[in-house]
């Protein structure tokens, strides 16, 4: 790749980007500069269009409103849709997740149509899903158990058109057992930390699915000790 070759997205920081979300785009970069790659991030905020020539789209959680004003202008402005027709990596949190499914119902039996870039329906949960969760996710997606934050009422299927992203070890995830959705590249999750400051594997996975080939290994012992530190976490959430 050339010099700012790698171009990302931050989709609607502005509304969608709870719990630092925004994070995921920096670690994206970081991880990309240490390999001497440029890389690039466009903010798109609420009222702008989208574009559809950048390789790597990021959307955060937000409240039910925000996601709900976040599905309709996504819909509008369909240019993220368009790139993912061309090969283009999305990657969702939480309501970026629900967002980017068929369909999700809010709080109040609100029912909003979602993107249709995974097949996964959303509606609410009998409580908040709140606290620390561990994902186990299969080789095929870098087979490094996930850990992350959760706070969310939506509960989500997952449809035949998509994967589970992994099988949920303590947490609630999708509420059955099951965690996040994958389509093809776009991949989505309900883990918050900014999840890929806390999950090397599934950041690299996610530069790798654009650069095609795996980015070359980076040992960061201050990344591996956040890791374990978060995995005992985990471990001994009373609320788990
Ligand atoms: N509003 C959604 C829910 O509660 C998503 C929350 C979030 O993104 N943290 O299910």
């Amino acid at each position: 790749m050339t010099e700012s070759a790698f171009r990302i997205g931050l989709v609607l920081p502005d509304i969608l980007g709870t719990y630092s979300d925004g994070g995921n785009a920096k670690v994206l970069r970081r991880r990309l500069e240490w390999r001497g790659i440029t890389a690039s991030v466009a903010e798109i905020r609420h009222g702008e269009p989208v574009p559809s020539a950048l390789d790597l789209y990021l959307l955060g959680g937000g409240e039910d409103k925000a996601q709900a004003l976040a599905a309709t202008h996504l819909r509008a402005h369909p240019g993220m849709q368009r790139a993912v027709v061309r090969g283009a990596v999305v990657f969702g949190v939480c309501a970026g997740l629900q967002v980017l499914g068929t369909a999700f119902t809010t709080s109040h039996d609100v029912n909003h149509p979602g993107l249709g870039l995974l097949d996964a329906v959303t509606s609410p949960g009998p409580r908040r899903a709140v606290g620390e969760i561990v994902v186990d996710v299969g080789p095929e997606l870098g087979g490094q158990p996930l850990t992350g934050f959760e706070n969310h009422l939506g509960r989500t299927r997952v449809g035949p058109g998509s994967l589970p992203l992994g099988s949920v070890r303590g947490g609630i995830g999708n509420g059955d057992g099951t965690e996040g959705a994958v389509a093809g590249r776009v991949l989505a999750t309900y883990l918050h930390g900014p999840v890929l400051a806390r999950n090397p594997v599934l950041a690299d996975l996610l530069l790798e699915w654009v650069l095609g080939t795996p980015p070359a290994a980076l040992p960061l012992p201050e990344v591996d000790a956040l890791r374990e530190e978060r995995m005992r976490a985990a471990k001994h959430d009373p609320r788990r």
